[in-house]
């Protein structure tokens, strides 16, 4: 196509997202996935999986040496969750300010963890909190074949 300065200012990022636990236990998968895709982020690759020991200890590695570690582990590997690549314009933000704050008592009106989440915990979703995040965690759970945007 013909070359236009918004091409350089148009920030097409992708973001991972999970669907948690407590979110799958609910039925709450499509509700959550109508705020993301209100938010005009696309779902360009989503898996419905069992979340092994191994896998939830590697994801959330940088929290190895958090009181809570334990905890978290246990509840990723409690049930199903959902697993899914997001992609827009600053998607990574833009999903983070989607989802609201970690504890859904601190977050805003009308966020994800506000509208659904139960706890500090047992907030619902995850979202990558930096693209160079993103890549790395998108890379554990899809290949490129799998993302089709
Ligand atoms: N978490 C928890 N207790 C805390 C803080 C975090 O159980 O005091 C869990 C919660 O599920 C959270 C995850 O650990 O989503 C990762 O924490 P982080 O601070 O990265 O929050 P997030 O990026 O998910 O908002």
């Amino acid at each position: 196509h013909a070359f236009f300065l918004t091409d350089l200012t148009m920030a097409i990022e992708r973001t991972f997202s999970i669907l948690k636990p407590d979110a799958t236990e609910r039925n709450l998968t499509g509700a959550i996935n109508a705020v993301i895709e209100e938010a005009g982020l696309r779902i360009v690759a989503q898996r419905r999986i069992r979340m092994t020991d191994a896998q939830a200890k590697t994801f959330y590695e940088v929290h190895a040496e958090r009181p809570f570690y334990g905890e978290l582990v246990s509840f990723m590997t409690s049930g199903p969750v959902v697993v899914q690549v997001l992609e827009g314009e600053n998607a990574v933000a833009k999903y983070r300010e989607v989802m609201g704050a970690t504890n859904p008592a601190q977050a805003a009106e009308g966020t994800i963890r506000k509208r659904f989440a139960k706890s500090v915990g047992e907030n619902s979703v995850h979202g990558s909190d930096s693209p160079e995040n993103a890549k790395i965690e998108i890379a554990q759970f899809f290949t490129d074949s799998d993302i089709v945007g």
